[in-house]
């Protein structure tokens, strides 16, 4: 199935620019939400792991049918001052500013594989910032799974040696 056909392209959003890439059409068919979804656990079937994260919101939108496919557990990262328990949180650097995001500190057991899913790898800063959670927590990142990858922004340097795969390169 060919998803950049029903990826639809905004271009300026969220500022001028910028061509946002635009899932929601492919969450909408039944059919492109299935293969997405099947295609993007793929790299995880043969791995021996114990939980998924994924960011706010698109994340979540991946992140919690694969974990729930997969028999696993999900850990939702969310911007910071919206999860209601004790938090870990890390602060990275975007194009202009800074973020920060969270998880429950008691999301990750020490030792604990980790698989991270998002729809999108552009720089690679948010998925890096989860990394340092990840291990802050005593957990350990073990693959990534990206619908789609933004390659002129070469992220995936950001993960040497761990396997990053992408379903859709642009
Ligand atoms: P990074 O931290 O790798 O630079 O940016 C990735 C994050 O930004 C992802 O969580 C993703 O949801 C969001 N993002 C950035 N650009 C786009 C885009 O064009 N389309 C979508 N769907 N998400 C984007």
């Amino acid at each position: 199935m060919d998803l950049k056909k029903i990826i639809r392209d905004i271009p300026d959003f969220p500022s001028k620019g910028i061509i946002f890439r635009d899932i929601t059409p492919v969450l909408q068919n039944p059919e492109s939400l299935c293969y997405a979804i099947d295609e993007m656990m793929e790299p995880f079937k043969e791995l021996d792991f114990d939980l998924v994260i994924g960011p706010e919101s698109r994340g979540f939108i991946f992140g919690v049918p694969i974990a729930a496919a997969m028999k696993k557990g999900f850990i939702p990262v969310r911007k910071t001052g919206k999860l209601p328990y004790e938090v870990a949180s890390k602060s990275y650097e975007l194009e202009y500013g800074t973020a920060t995001i969270e998880i429950h500190k008691d999301a990750i057991k020490e030792g604990q594989k980790i698989v991270i899913v998002d729809d999108l790898l552009a720089t690679g800063g948010t998925c890096e910032a989860i990394c340092g959670l990840v291990e802050d927590c005593g957990g350990e990142i073990v693959c990534l799974s990206f619908l789609i990858e933004l390659l002129r922004f070469d992220g995936r340097k950001k993960f040497a040696g761990l396997p990053v795969h992408s379903l859709l390169k642009y």
